[in-house]
This record gives structure tokens, C-alpha cells and sequence, in this order.
């Protein structure tokens, strides 16, 4: 198996020290993406174990002291864990599971695999703790680390700048599409693997009673034994791993894209509308851009997609470049375009992450003038928690949050313009987003988390007229405008229908 060169972009030589060829293993520290299929790491990984004729290890771990972790989190990760164990056995790939708990207490495992390592090769996501994990192991190790890049479609590096316009990535993105697309990852199979010796067993036996079972009861006991840092509760029904991801996908493109550019920003359960479902588990890793796009594409069509179909005359446009189908045209508008400006601005500006600094000059200007404005409305965070406001429709989409770690994409926009509204200035209404958003929904923590909140405060947006109160020039969003653009009956009622033991919810 060889790693292409078109892909090489990706590889990030993270300390510059020399590989070890007398190394026992090349050692691949998943810490991102949460999968074994798709994955340009694990392809980095296996073409230079291959090279250096090197059996592979792969190393999944879990500490208990992230922030914002709960077992709401940690379940869906350790979920992945059992499907990640069964796919490792299939491709006869070794595969170390571990999972920190207070009995299984944190040790030297990563540090002490490393320094029997040729190489370590990681994931490199450009948010929450993976940069500062990488740069911790970087330091103390003494062979080679290389962090690559899967996060999307198109290499990171090969975007150049930050784009402050989704217009301006959008151009980029249908440019680099084509050749992105021809070298995407792909589905390993046994055949692959042939040239890669097989791990001598006895290289683990000391790591024998810290390897996690990979068993729904682990999973529990797991759960019962770590102490996190907020109390929440997983949510029945909601499954993490890569078998629920693709059973997810699967349904979309089967009942929903095609209503995908006319229904999505209905609010609605996420039974009754339009979106994917996707986010927790791309955020997660449990499943690659380039899988979706390889099945998205190819839907309802006898002969197998490729980039020669894409409509060049619509280069840069929203609707019309990538198929005939304006549904599948806005979902990837929303895959593509959408996910990577974030994920972009992440990986160019690690200062991103600090929050209203990064927002552009006219917007500064905007907060200054507005930012001590009187609200008509001022909520503590713990009503806005508690979903304790006035506004019937915002508590029941904070609701949605607390009780199914998601919010319909529609009203989490209205929802973050409302705490804008309701706190005494900006820098509070920032950090209470931050903090709920990544607290409760299980695709919080990611670049996407940030670049929505930052949306709501004008980022990616032009000025709007006439100036108001609290927003200034930065676009207005009301719950009443989206009761009149909207039926919501149904979408409270559902929230009601989830929600029955908190009494009287809307007011
Ligand atoms: C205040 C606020 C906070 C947000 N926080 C998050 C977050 O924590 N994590 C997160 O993944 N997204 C976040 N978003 C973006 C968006 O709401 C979600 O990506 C989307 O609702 C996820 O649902 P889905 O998978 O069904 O999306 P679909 O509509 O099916 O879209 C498919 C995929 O495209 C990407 N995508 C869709 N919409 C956006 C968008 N507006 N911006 C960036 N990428 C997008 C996501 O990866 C998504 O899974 C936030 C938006 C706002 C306004």
C-alpha cells in the first residue's frame, strides 16, 4: 500500500527527529479519526510500515479529564471503541484499546509504546486538546511524529489563506475538488495489508490488564468508575461508532437529501427533517468526508461518479457544480464549504480558538459602539441553562440541546442571536455559548462550534440595515419572524413529547 504524492501535503513532520528503523512497530495514535476505513492517517501509517517492512500498532485511548467531559461523551466515544475492536480482528490489524478510569488510573502506556516505536504517526485536527496532546508528546519523545491530515476532502494546507467569505472558499473548494477527489482514502481491505508483518502478540502482554474490553458491560463499568467534569446524562436512542454512522447515512440518502435544499431549515424533530445527523459522528471520526461524498454522488446513478461530471460552468457557484440534483449541490455546499472554513481558519490560526479577537475590523468597531447597549431582557446563565427565558420557541430548542445533544441547525442560530441579546455585553454571551454549546451537543468541541457561534456575532456575514440595538449592523434574528417564516406546532409539540416530566417548559 503506498501513500500517494499528491497526498503527502498532509503529513505534518511534527519534531524532526529521525525514524527509528530498528524500532519494533510503526505506531498509529488514533485520537481523532475514530476509524480504521478512510483515513489518511491509518493509510500514512500502514504505507510506511510497509516500507520499513514493520508490523503496525494501533493505539485508541481515552483519558477522563477533557474539558467538558461527561458520560454523555464519553459513551458515545467508548461506543466507537467495539466497532473499531471488531474491524482491527477483521483486517487482522493490532489494535490497543484504553480507556483511563478511576481504577485504571492513568499511565505511561502512549509514552512507553512510543519509545519501542519506528515512528508515531497521529491525527492532526486542528481543535480542542489534539494540538496541545501533540505537542506534549512531541516533546518527550525520541523518534519520529507525524500528525496528518483527514479531516476533509481537500488537503488543509493546499487552501492557502483563511477565507473570510464562504464565497471566497467556495471558489477554492470546486478548484481543488477534482484532483482531491481522485486521491481521496479508501475502504482497506485484507489485500491491502499482505505486505505488513503481523505484531508479535507477546509485545502487549505487559499492557494485558490496561487494555479495555470493548464490551457493552466495559463500557458501563467504565462509565460508573471516571469522574467528569459536568453531570451529563448520554441520551437513549443516540449510539456512537462507525456502524451507527454509516446506518445514518444510509438513511439519509435513502429518505432525506433529496428534500434536503427545501426542507432542512424547517424546525423539526430530527425524525421529520431534512439534515444528515451526521455532525457528532464526523466530529468523532466515525466516519470520513470522503465516504459520504462517495455514496452522495453516486446516488440513484448506474454507472459510478466521477469528477469529469462535475459542471464547470457552475465553478464557484452554490447550485449546479457538483450534480443535477440541487439538493445534493446544497448538502455539500454545507459538507464542503461550510465545514472546511472553519476547520481552516482552526488550522491556520491557532489563536482562532480564543473567540471575539478573530472577528473582522467592521465587526470590532460594531461590538465597541454596541457592546454596554441596555438589553431588554437580561438572563443569568443558569436560566438560560434551565431554559427559563420568556420565548417559547428558544426554550425549547435549549431544551432540545439538554435532552438530545442536538439543536435543529435553524434555530441554533436563532438561539445563539438571543444570547447575544439577553447578556449584559459581548465577551459573556461568547462564553456562555461556548460553554453550552460544548457542554451538551455531541458535535461541540469542533472548529464548527466556534464558526457558528462566531457567525451568530457577524463572522462570514455582511452588515445589515437598518443598525438596531445590542446587534448594530450584525444580521437580526427574531423567534417571531420565525414563526411567521415557519409552522413550529409541530417542533414544540415534539420537544413537549421529549420533555414531559419539566412541568410548564415555554415561559
Ligand atoms: C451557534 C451555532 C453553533 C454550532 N455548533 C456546531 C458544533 O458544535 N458542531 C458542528 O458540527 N456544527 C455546529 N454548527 C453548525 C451546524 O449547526 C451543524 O453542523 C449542523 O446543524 C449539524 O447537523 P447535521 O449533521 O444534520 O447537518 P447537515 O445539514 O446534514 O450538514 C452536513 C454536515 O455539514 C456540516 N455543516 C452543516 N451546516 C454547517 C454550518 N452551518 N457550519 C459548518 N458546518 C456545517 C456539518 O459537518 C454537518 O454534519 C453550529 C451552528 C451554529 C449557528
Amino acid at each position: 500500500m503506498k501513500f500517494s504524492d499528491y497526498n503527502s501535503i498532509r503529513v505534518r513532520d511534527v519534531n524532526r527527529v529521525a525514524i527509528h528503523a530498528d524500532g519494533e512497530y510503526v505506531l498509529y495514535w488514533m485520537q481523532a479519526y475514530r476509524r480504521l476505513q478512510y483515513n489518511h492517517a491509518l493509510e500514512f501509517a500502514l504505507s510506511e510500515a510497509e516500507r520499513l517492512k514493520k508490523p503496525i500498532l494501533i493505539y485508541e485511548g481515552l483519558r477522563m479529564d477533557y474539558p467538558w467531559s461527561s458520560e454523555r461523551i464519553h459513551q458515545f466515544i467508548l461506543e466507537g471503541y467495539l466497532d473499531n475492536k471488531q474491524e482491527a480482528k477483521e483486517l487482522g490489524l493490532a489494535y490497543l484499546p484504553y480507556v483511563e478510569t478511576s481504577k485504571v488510573s492513568r499511565n505511561k502506556i502512549l509514552f512507553e509504546l512510543s519509545q519501542k516505536a519506528c515512528m508515531v504517526v497521529t491525527d492532526d485536527f486542528p481543535a480542542f486538546i489534539t494540538p496541545i496532546q501533540i505537542s506534549k508528546l512531541s516533546s518527550r519523545i525520541q523518534c519520529a511524529l507525524f500528525a496528518v491530515d483527514s479531516n476533509g476532502i481537500i488537503p488543509l494546507a493546499n487552501y492557502g489563506d483563511v477565507a473570510g467569505a464562504a464565497r471566497i472558499l467556495r471558489f477554492r473548494v470546486h478548484k481543488l475538488f477534482p484532483s482531491s477527489y481522485i486521491h481521496k482514502s479508501i475502504k482497506i481491505s485484507k489485500s491491502d495489508l499482505k505486505k505488513i508483518p503481523a505484531l508479535n502478540p507477546e509485545s502487549l502482554n505487559k499492557y494485558r490488564d490496561s487494555i479495555f474490553p470493548c464490551t457493552e458491560k466495559s463500557i458501563r463499568e467504565a462509565l460508573q468508575d471516571s469522574r467528569f467534569e459536568s453531570s451529563v446524562p448520554s441520551v437513549k436512542g443516540i449510539r456512537g461508532g462507525r456502524k451507527e454512522a454509516l446506518r445514518i447515512l444510509d438513511e439519509f440518502i435513502s429518505k432525506k437529501v433529496n428534500d434536503y435544499a427545501t426542507q432542512r431549515s424547517i424546525p423539526s424533530s430530527p425524525e421529520e427533517g431534512s439534515s444528515s445527523l451526521l455532525s457528532p459522528y464526523l466530529h468523532f471520526g466515525n466516519i470520513s468526508i470522503d465516504e459520504i461524498l462517495e455514496k452522495v454522488l453516486n446516488y440513484k446513478r448506474k454507472s459510478i461518479w466521477a469528477p469529469d461530471l462535475l459542471n464547470e460552468s457552475s465553478r464557484g457557484k452554490r447550485e449546479g457544480y457538483f450534480h443535477e440534483n440541487d439538493s445534493i449541490n446544497s448538502f455539500l455546499d454545507e459538507l464542503l464549504t461550510w465545514r472546511d472554513i472553519g476547520y481552516l481558519f482552526f488550522f491556520k490560526k491557532p489563536e482562532f480558538r480564543k473567540g471575539l479577537s478573530v472577528l473582522p475590523n467592521w465587526l470590532q468597531e460594531n461590538l465597541k459602539k454596541h457592546n454596554r447597549d441596555k438589553r431588554e431582557y437580561l438572563y443569568s446563565k443558569k436560566d438560560l441553562e434551565k431554559a427559563k427565558t420568556h420565548d417559547e420557541l428558544w426554550n425549547a430548542a435549549q431544551l432540545e440541546l439538554v435532552h438530545t445533544g442536538r439543536m435543529h441547525n435553524y434555530l441554533r442560530m436563532l438561539w445563539a442571536k438571543k444570547i447575544i441579546e439577553w447578556t449584559k455585553d459581548y465577551a459573556t454571551a461568547y462564553e456562555y455559548l461556548e460553554d453550552l454549546n460544548n457542554k451538551y451537543a455531541y458535535d461541540g468541541r469542533d472548529p464548527n462550534s466556534y464558526t457558528g457561534i462566531l457567525w451568530s456575532f457577524g463572522l462570514f456575514d455582511r452588515p445589515w440595515y437598518p443598525e438596531r440595538n445590542v446587534f448594530g449592523t450584525i444580521r437580526y434574528m427574531s423567534s417571531d419572524s420565525t414563526k411567521k417564516k415557519f409552522k413550529v406546532k409541530p417542533y414544540l409539540e415534539y420537544i413537549k413529547s421529549i420533555t414531559p416530566g419539566e412541568g410548564n417548559l415555554f415561559g
